[in-house]
């Protein structure tokens, strides 16, 4: 017999660069700020529901749609932090994580052919599921240093056969939170081309002062924006993978219709858990935000020091520095490197791009770490020899 080989559909899509790295942090005995995912969990009384529900029978299928009460949980937030009003039976549908959302929202909604507008750097699922959706990306650049949207490339990415804008802020991995000026001129676009933004929004508590407008708020918005989030990022519980898309009922019917197909329906006991996250514990995620910041500015100022320069972000768990002042022409081969100088893991950005040449330079940092472990990774790179070469 012929050798099996991948589908088509998923040809020149690598393995995640997090495998490679994180393996190199294991073998070197690295500090990893590799990967997004944070040390701590989250609320204990939000665990203890879990293991209540898990003891408590909660432990067969529920609903493909989504348990009520965490269904109901979702539209309460959307009330209470941005004045959206959802019906939770129609417009909210429970996904497994946000990368769940993004699957079923793709697979549920892109026709072979139809293109999609998307920030660059991507959240790297997005390349892969409009790619096995049959679509086409059509990249804008969020460009260093400052990482704005520029308004003009926008503009010219959209062409007759766009249907999707697919939105990511605060923006994983430059760390830019969209401006309402910058919202209001994609939302502009959205309308005048008759656009569907779908907005993935899973770091919308995680800002450092600069406020999280959701793109549904804007006038004309809330009928044409599918809007993605998750309790992993703002609840510390990244393994859970208890996310949910809201919007109109015809575009969260098209995810439910994908989703069925995937996993038909996600972690039963989980859910009653991040329904009482939501509802009992509105403030947790802002505590999060507050001391993220510390460790944002611990990072950048520590990196700044050994001539690692970068704009401190805005939002998420990310900050990236340029490594060009240290005479490194490519940030590949500085984070390869890394490990066995410095002791320390870090993502080259450029695998987040189509054109690898606009962030050839650059490096993404994760500080969703215990202090002490951000200390140490900025000391072993301040004793490390990082000339080039
Ligand atoms: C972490 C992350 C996700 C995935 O969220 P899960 O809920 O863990 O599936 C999606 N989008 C972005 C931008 C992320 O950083």
């Amino acid at each position: 017999m012929t050798t099996p080989r991948t589908a088509a559909r998923l040809d020149g899509i690598p393995p995640t660069i997090f495998s490679t790295m994180s393996a190199l942090a294991v073998r070197t005995g690295a500090v990893n700020l590799g990967q997004g995912f944070p040390d701590e969990d989250g609320p204990p009384e939000v665990i203890a529901a879990a293991v209540r529900a898990l003891q408590s029978g909660a432990n067969q299928y529920a609903p493909g749609i989504g348990t009520p009460a965490l269904r109901q949980a979702v539209a309460r937030h959307q009330q209470r932090h941005y004045g959206l009003q959802l019906d939770p039976d129609s417009q909210v549908v429970v996904t497994t994580g946000c990368t769940e959302g993004i699957a079923s929202a793709l697979l549920g909604l892109v026709d072979p052919g139809d293109e999609v507008v998307v920030l660059e750097p991507y959240y790297d699922s997005y390349v892969a599921m409009i790619q096995m959706a049959g679509g086409v990306r059509r990249p804008v650049t969020l460009r260093a240093p400052d990482f704005r949207l520029d308004l003009d490339e926008l503009r010219a990415a959209v062409t007759s056969r766009t249907r999707f804008v697919l939105l990511n802020s605060p923006h994983n991995p430059t760390g830019t939170v969209l401006t309402r000026a910058e919202l209001e001129a994609v939302a502009e676009l959205a309308v005048d081309r008759d656009l569907v933004v779908i907005t993935d929004e899973v770091y919308e508590h995680l800002t450092f002062g600069t406020d999280h407008v959701p793109m549904a708020t804007l006038p004309g918005m809330a009928e044409r924006t599918l809007t993605l989030s998750s309790a992993g990022k703002s609840y510390s519980f990244t393994g859970w993978k208890v996310g949910w898309a809201t919007g109109p009922a015809s575009l969260v019917g098209a995810v439910l219709a994908a989703k069925q197909w995937l996993t038909f329906t996600s972690g039963a006991p989980l859910q009653p858990a991040v329904a009482a996250a939501l509802d009992e514990h509105p403030d947790f995620p802002t505590t999060l935000a507050a001391e993220l910041r510390e460790k944002r500015d611990l990072l950048c100022d520590g990196l700044e020091k050994i001539g690692l320069r970068g704009r401190p972000p805005e939002g998420t768990y990310f900050a990236t520095s340029d490594i060009t002042d240290l005479g490194w022409p490519d940030a590949m081969a500085f984070c390869l490197a890394l490990p066995e100088r410095a002791g320390v893991v870090g993502i080259p950005t450029q695998v987040f791009y189509d054109d690898p040449d606009a962030g050839r330079q650059l490096v993404r940092w994760a500080f969703c770490k215990r202090r002490e472990v951000i200390e140490e990774a900025v000391s072993r790179l301040g004793a490390a020899d990082l000339s080039y070469g």
